[in-house]
């Protein structure tokens, strides 16, 4: 089990929803991919989510990704899920964590530009999508705030193409 789910084990009861706990490795031959998964919990958002170290590092994003460069979208990092996360919809119950309907919106293969690792520890990642919806490269930019509740804020930025 990775360690970094632990946040992700802790919030659910796997007897009650039917969201996966997490078991599987992925096999490290296929490209990374990524999802956004369409959520209608208390408030609607979009989960975007990047296969990395063998989880997914999240996003809520409350308006949902765009591909216009000039919408800059609001990307609130959420603890890390597990890669078979990517595969799941359906109905989270009434009463458990993120209770609500989970479309899956978009997925494909993504391919980042540098190192994954150095960009999540600086706040800036850049890379090329490869999805139905989302095609190109984006940017996710950690911003800067000296409020606590706000350590988690990203932007997420189509790039324009050249
Ligand atoms: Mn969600």
């Amino acid at each position: 089990m990775k360690k970094t789910l632990n946040t992700y084990i802790k919030k659910r009861d796997f007897n009650k929803t039917p969201e996966p706990p997490g078991a599987k490795r992925n096999d490290e031959n296929s490209n990374p991919i990524f999802v956004v998964q369409e959520h209608h919990a208390s408030h609607l958002h979009y989960d975007f989510r990047l296969e990395l170290d063998g989880v997914l590092k999240s996003w809520a994003i409350p308006k949902g990704p765009s591909m216009i460069p000039a919408e800059k979208r609001l990307a609130i990092e959420v603890e890390d899920h597990p890669i078979e996360y990517a595969q799941f919809h359906g109905t989270i119950p009434k009463g458990e964590y993120g209770a609500g309907e989970v479309y899956i919106w978009d997925k494909g293969t993504w391919q980042i530009e540098g190192d994954a690792h150095q960009g999540i520890k600086k706040g800036k990642l850049e890379f090329l999508l490869k999805g139905k919806k989302l095609k190109g490269h984006f940017l996710l930019i950690r911003m800067h705030s000296l409020q606590v509740d706000k350590k988690n804020n990203w932007l997420l930025i189509k790039k324009n193409e050249t």
